[in-house]
């Protein structure tokens, strides 16, 4: 069961024998047989002058590839480039004494024409294309942020009129700590003399963790002067900001 399961991935889960179709022409570089050395393949015992080609077809290759292909047909949508039938092969071949490689890493005209790699155009393409995605790929990592926060005002609150004409909303904030270190938070209102206060004991994320937490943010009325007014949240730890988040703070039409 688990065989025949492993070989349905490579078949149909795998994205590599898919690509491959799109992407390869006769100067690619895949895992081949060498059909002019191989060929007439013939049983033969170990050092015998046999004058044909060089596969004794003994079907180990066979044998040992995960999609149950024959590479001596040539290239096939279902090879995953593992190589177990390189590796085969060339045990097979050590074993008869013949030189290996004759299952190996080479193009169709490669092995047609017995010539050398060469660059082509679209090998120059796809080059081009993979250092274009490892820049964005490098790009995305050295400028990725250690934190993530979002804070929201809880869900089905308005507000609450407090005293000293003050108006107070309820945040809730969610942390995540990309670090190696657990981090104590502060939260400070950044655009205007508003208090904070947390709810529950003190808000801090673990390590390589998130957390969640609520806290209500006082102002005074006289500062608010419309139903929505934006404030800035500054998130601090050990005294350091570490990220500014705008939210909306909810107060009575005036
Ligand atoms: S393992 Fe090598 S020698 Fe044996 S059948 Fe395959 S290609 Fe021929
Ligand atoms: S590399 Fe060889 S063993 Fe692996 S999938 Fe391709 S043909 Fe099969």
């Amino acid at each position: 069961m688990y065989s025949w399961f492993r070989e349905q991935v490579c078949l149909i889960v795998c994205p590599y024998g898919r690509m491959q179709g799109v992407l390869l022409d006769k100067e690619s570089i895949v895992v081949a047989y060498d059909y002019r050395r191989g060929e007439p393949r013939h049983k033969m015992k170990r050092n015998e002058d046999h004058g044909k080609g060089d596969c004794i077809d003994c079907g180990l290759c066979v044998r040992v590839c995960p999609t149950g292909i024959d590479i001596r047909n040539g290239t096939q949508l279902e090879c995953v480039n593992c190589t177990a039938c390189i590796d085969a092969c060339d045990g097979i071949m050590e074993s008869v004494g013949l030189p290996k490689k004759l299952i190996t890493f080479a193009s169709e005209n490669g092995i047609k024409k017995r010539r050398k790699l060469h660059f082509t155009s679209r090998m120059k393409a796809y080059i081009t294309v993979l250092v274009l995605l490892i820049g964005v790929e490098v790009f995305l990592l050295s400028t990725r942020s250690d934190y993530d926060a979002t804070i929201l005002r809880a869900k089905g609150m308005l507000y609450q009129e407090q005293p000293n004409n003050q108006i107070s909303n309820l945040f809730t904030i969610k942390l995540v700590n990309k670090t190696r270190d657990s981090l104590p938070v502060t939260l400070k209102v950044e655009n205007f003399d508003a208090k904070i206060q947390i709810v529950g004991k003190s808000l801090s994320v673990k390590k390589e963790d998130m957390s969640q937490g609520e806290f209500f943010v006082y102002m005074y009325k006289s500062d608010i002067l419309k139903r929505k007014t934006v404030i800035e949240i500054g998130i601090y730890t050990n005294g350091k900001k570490i990220k500014t988040v705008k939210t909306n703070f909810l107060g009575p039409i005036i």
